[in-house]
């Protein structure tokens, strides 16, 4: 999507050129899940897909938005009127966004917007971070609010729990706007300390493959508020803050304290071993040995199926037919029950890979994946 593209749409709808063009990229996670609310630690890389708006000030307290693929008319709300909850539908993301902004103090008069973005929406890849992020820098960067990175990640957090009334973590939105391209994000949730590793697949003739399975389970929404109430019981029960504070060599005494409750000890299991993938991961990357992390990534996935329970027949026929058609390694990614595999694969190997994937899902009846290569591309940034 061109930033010109963008601003010639803007210039149609509202009579005169944007002030300035921003984007802001999807992710994937590498490694890392379900950890983002336990504290611990999270591996995002920013994907090429990105939202692209073009933003323009306005001073009399109106907010118009417009999307390319939504379509329809503008959306006029006044930033006055904006309030959490209640049925929402997209403008809910970029308004939610001003609403956070107003609510942490930050004077914003209004703003007319029009988005057009490649981030494909609902397949775990972050369309609605990368949304929010995209009018919290253009507003930011207009209105000259001084927020950066984790700051601006925090309010678009805020935005989404708040006003969307979506219990997400803060994985997404600081990776749409920190990532840096030929890099992972290793981020520490709990403090939002955060370090860029060298994460140039390219250069090493390796490849990563995004498999959207393009299902998403109608439970999917229930099921991760029940993984998080359960985190949070097992950190209660085991007298901790957050599961983040059980130590992997310390894994084995806080499951036999947990004792028969079963799913509890689970939950924990994978949270726990899942930090220490993370942190596994970054040495392995650190040391120069990318290839070394495919088995890595399996583990998760095995993790995520048997312990977490939130993988599903379509992610495990990704990952089953990736691994026995050579793939280094492959995990689910995102939340679960549908969404999106990752592959990691040598560059050779990617044409009969991504054919074997689309064969298997074909012999099962099941609607064709989109599978695609993520290149670690740049957070969000202004363009114009
Ligand atoms: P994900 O973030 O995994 O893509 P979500 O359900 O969290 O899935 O967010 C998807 C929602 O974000 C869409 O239903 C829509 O409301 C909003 N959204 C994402 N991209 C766009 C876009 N380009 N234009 C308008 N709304 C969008
Ligand atoms: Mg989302």
């Amino acid at each position: 999507m061109g930033a010109q593209q963008v601003a010639d749409r803007f210039a149609e709808l509202y009579g005169a050129g944007p002030e300035g063009v921003w984007a802001a990229p999807g992710r994937v996670n590498l490694i890392g899940e379900h950890t983002d609310y336990n504290d611990g630690f999270v591996m995002p890389f920013a994907l090429p897909h990105q939202v692209v708006a073009a933003v323009s000030r306005r001073t009399d307290g109106v907010l118009r938005l417009h999307s390319a693929d939504i379509g329809g008319d503008i959306t006029e709300l006044r930033p006055d009127d904006l309030a959490p909850g209640g049925d929402h539908d997209w403008t809910a993301y970029p308004a939610g966004v001003v609403w956070a902004l107003r609510e942490a103090g930050h004077e914003i008069t209004g703003a007319d917007v029009h988005l057009a973005s490649t981030v494909p929406t609902g397949a775990g890849l972050s369309s609605s971070a990368a949304l929010e992020v995209v009018i919290a820098l253009a507003l930011n960067d207009l209105y000259g609010l001084g927020l950066k990175g984790w700051r601006l990640a925090r309010l678009c957090q805020r935005a989404e729990n708040v006003y969307v009334g979506a219990p997400t973590g803060i994985m997404d939105q600081t990776a749409s706007a920190c990532c840096e391209a030929g890099h992972a994000l290793f981020l520490d949730t709990r403090d939002l300390s955060q370090q860029q590793i060298p994460f140039d697949l390219a250069a090493r003739g390796l490849r990563l493959l995004v498999v959207d399975t393009q299902v998403k389970h109608a439970h999917s929404g229930g099921e991760y508020g029940k993984r998080r109430a359960g985190c949070e019981k097992g950190a209660a029960l085991l007298g901790v803050d957050a599961l983040r504070d059980i130590p992997y060599d310390g894994l084995d005494a806080a499951l036999a304290r947990l004792g028969d409750e079963e799913e509890v000890v689970r939950l924990v299991r994978h949270v726990v071993t899942e930090n220490e993938r993370v942190e596994r991961t970054v040495a392995l990357l650190r040391s120069g040995d990318p290839r070394a992390i495919g088995p890595v990534l399996t583990e998760g996935h095995a993790s995520l199926r048997d312990d977490f329970r939130i993988s599903c027949p379509e992610l495990d026929l990704v990952v089953d037919t990736a691994l026995a058609g050579g793939a280094l390694g492959a995990r689910m990614t995102g939340g679960g029950f549908g969404g999106s595999a990752i592959v990691l694969a040598e560059a050779a190997d990617v044409e009969t890979l991504t054919k074997s994937v689309e064969e298997a899902f074909a012999a099962a009846g099941l609607t064709a994946p989109r599978v695609f290569e993520a290149v670690p591309s740049a957070g969000a940034r202004r363009l114009v």
